[in-house]
């Protein structure tokens, strides 16, 4: 077995292949840009080479750099994990030239597939079922268009140069043919420099099912069943499972020795994953092969008690493959749910920022978390938003979903917007749970998925109100401690209001919006409860704060959440969601308010952004007059009445700590 690998790659996958390494007593080197001097993976590996700034272009991607710390280091073989330089086939010859093993397949099987189109063909002669369509190298928009008059619509194109779901558009009559292609074209052009087109049949309601491929140097292959990756946001996977529910052993065989076909047609050698459309009837169709080990592999780990990555090394040392067809075991069934740092409110936008708090499910025998970053890590702008992969697997399907909806309520995650809740949502919605699965899944059951946004709201308020308020109760009796904690409810003099004792007034920012509370206390000691106004609606509620935990009651509903807070910024868990939020400035209208004279401070720790008037300025009351920023939100600091700014404690740019006093404010003369 090899003595040394490098890594050539950053974050779970890198993190996930080290594991194996260390495992079979190899040594590892990892390869790191400016951005994760301090990663997970480069903490992980045995030794780790510099390779350059943060953007991948000018590190991960740069082949000479990566060649050169393999050398440097004596590294034996190449690991290139998936993306980047996994399906280069410039690097894979790189690495033969310098006498480097590359784990993955011959550079002429990377070629072969590279172009979807091309592919395609080899595959037609190889007698493996393609989806009806036109991959010629005529690129004639005439002809393309007849050829989708001839299939008949709806068609999809494809950039044959494509990749993750870009440069692909569906055309449903041929009176939108000419634009449609046009579209496609430029995109692709775009995308990937090449704006060759494919036209296929497009099917309404196919499933991606795909095969995991296994092939030695020696001419032996086998498969390892089948994933389900049907449930798809914009062509790319979010939930993946194995085995795909409904697919025999008959259709399982059929659709394994298909990709067997297509694997020794381009002498692939390797880990290796056949893409299929599943349509309704059982037909199958070839779409693509990806040339490397796939993101979602621990699903096929999982059902099959296998190590592929440990596979992976064993073939690229030149052993033979480790079971035969007929030795493959498939036992339970196993999901993996793909966390990532964006906003599925927003079309799924990437999402940055620091991971203030992360707390994954506890692993055990069927709880498997793969991730590469740690609490207090970054997730930014350079690389793909990835937080983690969430694997669960149980004896069946129904078992392996509990398990699923229960890991992810468990997963915790602060400082910044994550799909979480919604992968909540998917994994716990009927449909989902009876396996109604098409590529069309996430569209056909929005409703279900995303959240009733008013019905949260008022929930959220009241859970968020309950525990400020049981903690500023909490606090009032151990004040001393209080005095200390310059982010207890009971020291924002500004942001609290108390009309009469037992009704409290404050602003709480949710969702980057301000919401009005009001909370009136009713009975006292051990019989206390409370009436919670937000969002237009009051509810009766009643709770027990024990650390971090809050019990609650809220008009007879019981339940239970856990509270983490970072510079001000509550993050409240319950089994359905995740909320964030912070007590906003209170807008100090009403003359009986106490407050009003001296120093305001800041509510939490944040940037001075601005100040919107002068040291010295006379204002009215509610005048804005600064800007402070926090958690990527800003908060207006205004006038709690009329009177005059004498002097302010902070420049913009500056950082202020929660508490602070930020600006010396008079009152005007009655
Ligand atoms: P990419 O390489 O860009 O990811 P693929 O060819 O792998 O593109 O297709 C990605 C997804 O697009 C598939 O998983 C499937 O959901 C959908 N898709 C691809 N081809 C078809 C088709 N002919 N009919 C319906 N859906 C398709």
């Amino acid at each position: 077995m090899f003595n040394k690998i490098l890594i050539a790659n950053r974050g779970e996958i890198a993190c996930r292949v080290i594991k194996t390494a260390r495992k079979l007593g190899i040594a590892t080197v990892a390869v790191y840009s400016d951005a994760d001097a301090n990663a997970l993976h480069v903490a992980m590996a045995d030794e780790a080479v510099h390779i350059g700034a943060a953007p991948s272009r000018e590190s991960y991607l740069l082949i000479e750099r990566v060649i050169a710390a393999a050398k440097q280091t004596g590294a034996e073989a190449i690991h290139p994990g998936y993306g980047f330089l996994s399906e280069n086939a410039e690097f894979c010859r790189a690495c033969a030239e310098n006498g480097i093993v590359f784990i993955g397949p011959p550079v002429g099987a990377i070629e072969a597939m590279g172009s979807k189109s091309a592919a395609k063909r080899i595959m037609e002669a190889a007698d493996v079922p393609l989806v009806p369509g036109y991959h010629g190298e005529d690129q004639d928009p005439a002809l393309l268009k007849q050829a989708a008059n001839d299939m008949g619509y709806p068609v999809l194109l494809k950039a044959t140069a494509g990749g993750g779901g870009k440069g692909m558009r569906q055309i449903w009559s041929e009176k939108e043919f000419d634009e449609g292609l046009a579209a496609a074209k430029r995109e692709a052009m775009n995308g990937f420099g090449d704006d060759r087109m494919l036209v296929e049949k497009y099917l309404t309601k196919p499933r991606h099912v795909e095969i995991q491929v296994f092939c030695d140097q020696l001419g032996n292959g086998v498969f390892l069943a089948e994933r389900d990756c049907s449930v798809q946001r914009r062509h790319q996977k979010v939930i993946e499972e194995a085995p795909a529910p409904g697919v025999d052993s008959e259709l399982r065989s059929k659709m394994g020795e298909a990709a067997l076909q297509a694997a020794k047609a381009i002498d692939y050698v390797g880990a290796g994953t056949v893409e299929f459309l599943l349509d309704e009837d059982g037909s199958f169709y070839f779409m693509e092969m990806n040339t490397r080990l796939q993101v979602e592999h621990p699903v096929t780990e999982m059902i099959t008690g296998q190590d592929l990555v440990e596979w992976q090394l064993r073939v690229a040392y030149g052993e033979t493959l480790p079971l035969s067809q007929e030795q493959v075991p498939i036992n339970g069934h196993a999901f993996e749910a793909r966390i990532y740092a964006e906003d599925p409110n927003n079309d799924f936008l990437p999402v940055t920022g620091t991971l203030s708090f992360l707390q994954p499910p506890e692993e055990n025998s069927h709880v498997r978390v793969d991730t590469g970053v740690l609490q207090g890590d970054e997730v930014s702008v350079f690389y793909d938003p990835m937080i983690a992969k969430l694997i669960v697997w149980d004896e069946d399907r129904e078992k392996a979903l509990r398990r699923l909806g229960k890991a992810l309520s468990e997963y915790r995650i602060s400082g910044m917007t994550t799909n979480v809740d919604f992968l909540y949502n998917l994994a716990t919605c009927e449909p989902f749970q009876k396996a109604e699965l098409d590529t069309g899944f996430i569209g056909k059951h929005h409703e279900k998925i995303f959240h009733d946004g008013e019905a949260d709201i008022a929930s959220a308020t009241a859970l968020a109100g309950l525990y400020l308020v049981l903690r500023r109760a909490q606090d009032a009796t151990t004040s001393v401690s209080a005095q200390r904690d310059a982010n207890s409810p009971w020291n924002f003099s500004n942001a609290w209001r108390l009309n009469e004792p037992h009704i409290h007034q404050f602003e709480l920012e949710l969702m980057g919006q301000n919401y009005p509370i009001v909370i009136e206390q009713l009975g006292e000691g051990c019989a206390v409860s409370y009436n919670i106004t937000a969002a237009g609606k009051t509810v009766r509620a009643q709770g027990k704060l024990n650390g971090s935990e809050l019990y609650a009651d809220i008009d007879g509903y019981r339940s239970r959440a856990v509270i983490a807070e970072h510079d001000g910024v509550y993050s409240l868990y319950t089994q359905e969601s995740a909320l964030q939020f912070c007590q906003a400035q209170i807008d100090l209208g009403d003359e009986n308010a106490g407050a009003g004279e001296g120093a305001l401070t800041a509510p939490m720790n944040g940037t001075i952004v601005t100040l919107l008037v002068e040291a010295g300025a006379e204002v009215e009351q509610d005048s804005a007059l600064l800007v402070m920023e926090a958690m990527k939100m800003e908060h207006t600091i205004r006038a709690p009445a009329k009177g005059t700014v004498k002097e302010f404690y902070y420049a913009p740019g500056d950082l202020v700590e929660g508490g602070s006093d930020l600006l010396d404010f008079e009152k005007a003369e009655a």
